[in-house]
């Protein structure tokens, strides 16, 4: 059994994560502030005893004897880590800062959350690890692009200087069950409009790509990464090869659904990536052949069955001011 500590644990990917490290034995600490994770992600493991769960922001050191730490604190959604851009740099740079110093105190093996966003609007298609990318340091993005960058530079040079067992992974858009319905980002905003029969908003023309991983590949995948020889560090793509333009994302949910909810178009956000598609190779190679393995409509199926279920539950939920 390993103590494992999660940064980020009641957001949508550390909940799963929290659920999959706990099936496998392990003893789980899930470190959270809330701002965008919830406790209902994790709430049907609260009566594991093997569970613990923290209310800490990782921008103020933590002190704990762990055996791993996978650093996942961070909002991902681009409307909720451009709500307060600073704090969304401060998390990642002084988060990882936090978790560096943390693992090397403690000589534990820590795993990044890296994204795909360090490529920017990238230049080479499918995109490998090798490129360095194309990001605008002053835009919209670049609070979590730089962050995140910087985040990476950060666990290299922790390695370099001073041995830290790191890991980096690079995560590619991800998708599923858990992910909160206010989040914002494309595959859960098209299912809540659809599932609510609002309009589906689509920015820009629709014709940019994105390849949707769904979250159980990921995590797969995570596990895989945090398991490989000391000395293997990444970054590693983890994403799903397939991509999609979000006309056709739209076109999949409405079809899965049945729904008769009309396409609309409002303006591209500014810096929008028009294409992003990972090189896997790498991935492949080091992780005894990992590959994203569940198709879209399958994902997609899968994850609106559970926001049927969530908002059917809610509205049951929800006092009625009119009695
Ligand atoms: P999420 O917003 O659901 O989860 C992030 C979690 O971190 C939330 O529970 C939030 O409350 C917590 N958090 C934020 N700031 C914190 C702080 N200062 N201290 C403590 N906790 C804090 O997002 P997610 O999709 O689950 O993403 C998890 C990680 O994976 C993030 O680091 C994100 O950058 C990375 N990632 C996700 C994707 C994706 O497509 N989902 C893609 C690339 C990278
Ligand atoms: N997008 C959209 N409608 C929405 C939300 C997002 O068309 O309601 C687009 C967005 O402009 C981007 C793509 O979908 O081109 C993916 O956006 P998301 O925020 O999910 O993630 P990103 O990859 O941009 O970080």
């Amino acid at each position: 059994m390993k103590r494992i500590l999660i940064t980020g644990g009641a957001g949508f990917i550390g909940s799963h994560l929290c659920n999959r490290l706990l099936k496998e034995g392990n003893e789980v600490i899930c470190l959270d502030n809330y701002f965008t994770g919830n406790k209902r992600n994790i709430i049907t493991l609260m009566d594991n005893p093997y569970f613990e769960v923290v209310r800490h922001d990782i921008t103020t050191p933590f002190f704990i004897e762990v055996d791993e730490i996978y650093n996942l604190a961070c909002p991902a959604s681009p409307v909720h880590y451009q709500y307060n851009p600073i704090k969304t740099t401060k998390t990642s740079v002084m988060g990882a800062i936090n978790m560096l110093g943390l693992a090397k105190r403690v000589k534990a093996r820590v795993l990044q959350a890296s994204t795909s966003e360090v490529y920017g609007d990238p230049e080479i298609h499918p995109q490998p690890e090798d490129y360095w990318g194309n990001v605008n340091p002053i835009g919209p993005r670049s609070c979590y692009d730089e962050g995140k960058r910087c985040a990476e530079t950060l666990f290299m040079d922790y390695h370099n200087q001073n041995g830290v067992d790191v890991k980096i992974i690079r995560i590619f858009n991800t998708y599923g069950p858990n992910m909160n319905p206010d989040d914002g980002r494309v595959v859960s905003n098209f299912i809540v409009q659809v599932l609510k029969g609002d309009d589906i908003t689509i920015f820009g023309n629709g014709k940019q790509t994105r390849s949707f991983q769904y979250v159980d590949d990921l995590i797969e995948g995570m596990l895989r990464m945090m398991n490989t020889p000391r000395g293997f560090t990444g970054p590693v793509n983890l994403g799903n090869k397939q991509k999609f333009t979000m006309l056709e994302l739209a076109e999949n949910i409405l079809a899965i659904t049945g729904s008769t909810s009309k396409i609309i178009f409002k303006p591209l956000p500014k810096d929008d990536p028009r294409q992003r598609q990972p090189d896997t190779t790498l991935a492949k190679d080091q992780l005894n052949g990992w590959e994203a393995r569940i198709p879209l409509k399958e994902g997609l199926a899968r994850t609106i069955d559970y926001f049927e279920t969530f908002l059917s539950t809610k509205r049951t939920m929800e006092p009625s001011i009119s009695h």
